[in-house]
């Protein structure tokens, strides 16, 4: 099984120490939202947030099974893979559901990370938890076009109530 494919270190932020992060983001104004989303995110059961702070779109995503986050600004997908992989997920803008979610296991995004540098990476990969990475920015970045999974159309395999869903 291929590694899964995380960034370098530098874009890693430990959740357990997030203030050593802030002084590093570039954009003054954005240092409170980005503050208010690793500490959600740090306290809350859940894998990321999108927020849209002013002119800029926020990302911040988990990386499974670490104690770790990444923050992107303003990312857009530019490619993925033909290689999809099928796994539940929920969502907070879809209360009480949980959707089965054809998603790729790679993607490449161009974003910019909070020192200000632009990037263009790829991220995911075919393990668990590469999947499962490439799954959750995915899962945000539609929320930042203003989506939810229920959008995701043909990719949408089957959505049941939370009460009822067992695995
Ligand atoms: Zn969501």
């Amino acid at each position: 099984m291929a590694e899964a494919i995380f960034p370098p270190d530098e874009q890693v932020i430990p959740l357990y120490d997030i203030a050593r992060t802030i002084p590093c983001i570039v954009v003054h104004e954005l240092r409170a939202p980005i503050w208010d989303m690793l500490m959600l995110l740090r306290r809350a059961d859940i894998e990321g947030l999108a927020r849209v702070h002013k002119a800029s779109k926020l990302i911040a995503v988990k990386i499974p099974s670490t104690e770790s986050a990444l923050v992107m600004l303003d990312p857009s997908i530019t490619k993925h893979s033909r290689r999809y992989n099928l796994d539940w997920e929920g969502c907070s803008d879809v209360p009480y559901h949980v959707g089965q979610v054809r998603r790729p296991d790679t993607l490449t995004i161009k974003y910019t990370d909070i020192t200000g540098r632009k990037r263009e990476k790829e991220f995911g990969g075919s393990s668990h938890i590469g999947q499962e990475l490439a799954r959750n920015l995915e899962h945000e970045i539609d929320h930042l076009d203003g989506g939810d999974f229920l959008d995701r159309g043909r990719r949408l395999v089957q959505v049941v109530l939370k009460h009822e869903f067992k695995l």
